[in-house]
């Protein structure tokens, strides 16, 4: 498979699930993560500002180690986390400090859509990005993005200097009407811009044998590994520079390498196979919940609860491989409440326009989650 107009190989390293050994990332693995990942080829590294430790982690097992025109880094600036405008160059000498690099190769600004997009006007962060280039301080800039397709194409319309757009797309959400990622990817194609895939595998979900996807996928080709179909399905689109996978050990690696150096697109029924998993993993019953947001305001314990619902809901069409999605959470939101410290009050139910019972569901999330937990300590 050809690498594309970058010249990078198609499979990118995101330093946001990396194994963890007591507290902290576990170096002695993911060095040899790193290692291996480069002797096979492959050289675009993914992390952001706010994953907590991850551009230390970064900087330790990849710049300190290795030649730096042997690998490009991505960052992110996060603007939620700025007031002014000049905080912006304070924020990108953080990063460069915990890399340990004078450049970032890819620079993006975090997370936009909705009110982020207004905030990142208001700081003219645009401008921003663009003097930091003139400067030599990032190769290239774009943002990543959770909006919706009008808002995708109003951004790319104002500023066709960003060259890159990051975005959510795998075959369960091409269709998904909250994601939208097909729409999504037709807009960027429409700007001609170079796209970064993140959550090719959904957090992991899509990339599990012990799941819906699996069991289906399995019993059609039970010589190729679930994740396999995930990365096929992306490297089967046009302009996709590339996929990110947050590898969490050495057989992810070999594995995602082994799927791109013999890739081969997806055949009309391969396709119709994948429609199926989807299908079936939409209509698996779960919790209707909207993430309105009424209840979080309401709540004492300040439970971040849909967030949790979804979860939940992963675990519900998913099974066991959505541990991941909530130690994601859990790195994510490090000491925040979680569902076990609801008191059932009950504050949060008044409020549901779904008429959800949330303190139920709280507390069927918190032994699900004990039960997951056991079953691993015991495998
Ligand atoms: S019932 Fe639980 S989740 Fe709902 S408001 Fe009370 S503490 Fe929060
Ligand atoms: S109020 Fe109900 S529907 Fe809205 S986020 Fe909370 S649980 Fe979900």
């Amino acid at each position: 498979m050809s690498d594309n107009q970058l010249g990078i190989k198609k499979l990118g390293f995101g330093y946001m699930r990396l194994p963890i050994k007591n507290g902290r990332f576990d170096s002695e693995t993911v060095n040899a993560m790193v290692d291996r990942f480069l002797e096979l080829g492959y050289s675009y590294f993914d992390t952001a500002f706010i994953y907590e430790g991850s551009e230390d982690a970064l900087r330790e097992s990849l710049v300190e180690r290795h030649p730096r025109e042997s690998f490009s880094i991505t960052t992110k600036l996060a603007t939620f986390a700025i007031s002014d405008p000049s905080k912006q160059r304070e924020q990108l000498e953080v990063s460069l400090k915990r890399l340990g690099t004078d450049y970032i190769d890819y620079y993006f600004i975090h997370g936009l859509g909705g009110e982020s997009i207004k905030l990142a006007d208001k700081l003219d962060s645009w401008g921003y990005l663009r003097s930091m280039k003139e400067l030599g301080l990032t190769r290239h800039i774009g943002f990543s993005f959770h909006g919706t397709p009008a808002e995708l194409d109003d951004i790319l319309t104002k500023h066709p200097e960003m060259e890159l757009v990051q975005l959510q797309i795998n075959y369960l959400d091409w269709e998904n009407p909250e994601v939208r990622s097909r729409e999504l990817y037709e807009v960027a194609r429409k700007h001609n811009k170079q796209i970064s895939v993140m959550e090719p595998t959904k957090g992991g979900l899509l990339a599990g044998q012990d799941s819906t996807a699996g069991d289906i996928l399995k019993a059609f080709n039970p010589n190729v590994s679930v994740a396999s179909w995930a990365f096929r399905f992306i490297w089967s689109l046009e302009g996709v520079m590339v996929a990110l996978s947050g590898m969490e050990n050495l057989e992810q690696i070999n594995d995602n390498a082994n799927t791109f150096d013999n890739f081969t697109p997806l055949t009309p029924e391969e396709r119709a196979k994948l429609e199926e998993v989807a299908e079936r993993i939409r209509s698996t019953p779960r919790i209707p919940c909207t993430s309105c947001r009424y209840c979080t305001t309401h709540c004492p314990q300040k439970i971040q609860i849909p967030i949790y619902i979804g979860i939940y809901n992963n675990m519900l069409v998913f099974r066991d491989t959505n541990s991941t999605g909530y130690s994601y959470s859990q790195n994510s939101f490090p000491g925040a409440s979680t569902p076990a410290d609801c008191i059932k009050c009950r504050a949060c139910e008044e409020h549901c326009p779904q008429h959800i019972e949330i303190s139920d569901i709280m507390e069927k999330f918190t032994s699900k989650l004990e039960e997951v937990r056991a079953r691993f300590r015991a495998a």
